[in-house]
């Protein structure tokens, strides 16, 4: 079975990590901009991020049959940084009208701070202005009051539920998220927060409908086969296997389809392929 992983970072990732999830059935992902963990200090310093989602790692995905997709926005950590908010929310526009763009992420609350919501607010308009899906982070500290302010934002600003997903869900946030039309991920990580088990738990009590399963893998202690290892766990668990391919292959396809861009077909590079003259393969070719 083909297998989608809607979040993960694999600017942070190396070709070990492609190989792996390659052999394990990942055959597309989507790679939310975010923040880096240094602070950026330039405008500039987006822009060429912004480049290397659109172009570097789709075509550093491609060599391992991966399909790459991404989504561009300002992070909600750096929304804070009056330094660079407004110079990354000119940027935008350009970048959403990029092939392989397939939504407005990561959004939403960190801190939730007054600049927080301001930027939160412009980029759904841009969303819908660009009629794209969005890809809302929820925060780590006080996840439910920003669950439930991430959807009372939606609601004010009138953006599409269905156009919404709504990550990083646990036991206490998925149930106001299925209340409305959004769509919900959930992040599995090593040690700590939403694991295997509990996942399973959550798709026996509440089905497969909306539910979206990540690895959220970055910098930090993470796992980029969490998608696989999390479906292995559902089947052990006696899920039935139309579920499982609707959790880790349809509902990804049908969210992030809605913005028209996201073609499936491989595009595998030749082997002795370049990315704008410079050869990643390294003695290492692709398979
Ligand atoms: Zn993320």
């Amino acid at each position: 079975m083909r297998l989608f992983d809607p979040h993960i970072h694999m600017t942070s990732r190396t070709t070990d990590d492609y190989r792996a999830m390659a052999a394990a059935g990942i055959a597309a992902l989507v790679e939310p901009a975010f923040w880096l963990g240094q602070p950026r200090t330039h405008v500039g310093t987006f822009d060429d991020y912004f480049a290397s989602l659109v172009g570097w790692e789709r075509f550093r995905a491609s060599q391992f049959g991966i399909r790459h997709f991404c989504t561009i926005a300002l992070n909600p950590k750096e929304a804070n940084n009056p330094a660079v908010a407004d110079g990354v929310m000119a940027l935008l526009p350009r970048w959403l009208e990029k092939d392989g763009v397939v939504a407005v992420g990561e959004i939403g609350y960190d801190d939730m701070t007054p600049a927080e919501d301001k930027y939160l607010a412009a980029q759904l308009e841009l969303a819908k202005e660009h009629q794209l899906p969005v890809l809302v982070h929820t925060p780590h500290r006080d996840k439910k009051r920003g669950t439930e302010r991430t959807l009372a934002v939606l609601r004010e600003v009138q953006f599409p539920e269905p156009l919404a997903l709504i990550d990083h869900n646990n036991e206490e946030t998925l149930p106001l998220v299925l209340r409305t039309d959004c769509w919900a991920g959930h992040s599995i990580y090593p040690d700590t927060k939403m694991d295997e088990a509990r996942m399973v738990e959550l798709v026996r009590r509440y089905g497969p409908a909306r539910i979206l399963v990540n690895s959220a893998a970055d910098w930090g202690i993470s796992d980029p086969l969490k998608v696989p290892k999390t479906a292995a766990a559902m089947r052990a668990a006696g899920i039935a296997e139309a579920d499982v391919a609707q959790l880790f292959w349809d509902n990804p396809v049908r969210f992030f389809g809605q913005s028209g861009r996201l073609e499936l077909a491989e595009d595998k590079p030749a082997a002795d392929a370049l990315f704008e003259g410079n050869s990643i393969l390294r003695g290492q070719a692709a398979r």
